[in-house]
C-alpha cells in the first residue's frame, strides 16, 4: 500500500537538468501540488511518520520557501502550532537568529522567539534534503530557542549528498534519489 502511494510521488515529481544552474538536477514539488490527489498523498505519508515517530509532537516547523507549503497541512492536520523559520529579515517582532555557512556565502535564518516555548518538542518540515545545511540551521535554531528537535522530515531526499549524517536528530524521507 505504502509502495504505491510512493511510487505515485515518483512519478509526479518532476526533474529539470541544469535548475537553477548548470550542473543541478531540480526536483520539483510544485508538480505533485498541482495534482490534489498526489498532494493529499504526499502529506498523508508525511503525516503518518510524524504519527507513528512522535505522536505528541508540540510544534510544526516549516522552512522557507516550499517547507510551508507541507507545514501548513501538517499543523491542521496534527492540531499543532505552525512556526515558520525565514531567512533573515522577513519576520516581524523579536526573533532569534542562526547563521551558517554554504559553500560559497553565510546565510542567516530566524524564527519568532515566542514560537517555541522552552523543552517543547518540534517536527521540522522541509520539501528536500541535499547538503543538510538548510536542516542543521534548523536545528540549531530550534536548539538555541530552548526547543528539542523530535524529527526533521523531508519529501526527497538526495542519499548521494548524505546530507543526513549532518542532523543528528532523527530524520525521515519519502523518496530518494
Ligand atoms: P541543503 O541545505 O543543501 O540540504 O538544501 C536544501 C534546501 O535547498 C531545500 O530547502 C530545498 O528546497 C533546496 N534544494 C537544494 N537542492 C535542491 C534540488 N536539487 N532540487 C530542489 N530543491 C533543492
Amino acid at each position: 500500500m505504502a509502495d504505491s502511494r510512493i511510487k505515485l510521488l515518483e512519478e509526479k515529481i518532476r526533474t529539470y537538468p541544469d535548475f537553477p544552474k548548470p550542473g543541478i538536477l531540480f526536483r520539483d514539488i510544485f508538480s505533485v501540488l498541482a495534482d490534489p490527489r498526489s498532494f493529499q498523498v504526499m502529506i498523508k505519508l508525511l503525516e503518518e511518520k510524524i504519527q507513528s515517530l512522535c505522536p505528541n509532537v508540540d510544534v510544526v516547523m516549516g522552512l522557507e520557501s516550499r517547507g510551508f507549503l507541507l507545514a501548513a497541512p501538517l499543523a491542521l492536520a496534527l492540531s499543532k502550532p505552525l512556526v515558520p523559520m525565514r531567512k533573515k529579515g522577513k519576520l516581524p517582532g523579536k526573533t532569534k537568529q542562526v547563521s551558517y555557512t554554504l559553500e560559497y556565502s553565510t546565510d542567516t535564518f530566524e524564527a519568532q522567539v515566542d514560537g517555541i516555548k522552552p523543552d517543547q518538542t518540534v517536527v521540522i518540515v522541509d520539501d528536500l534534503l541535499a547538503t543538510g545545511g538548510t536542516m542543521k540551521a534548523a536545528c540549531d535554531l530550534v536548539t538555541s530557542m530552548g526547543g528539542k528537535v523530535a524529527l526533521c522530515i523531508v519529501v526527497i531526499e538526495l542519499s548521494d549528498l548524505k546530507g543526513c549524517e549532518e542532523i543528528t536528530a532523527p530524520f525521515q524521507s519519502i523518496v530518494k534519489y
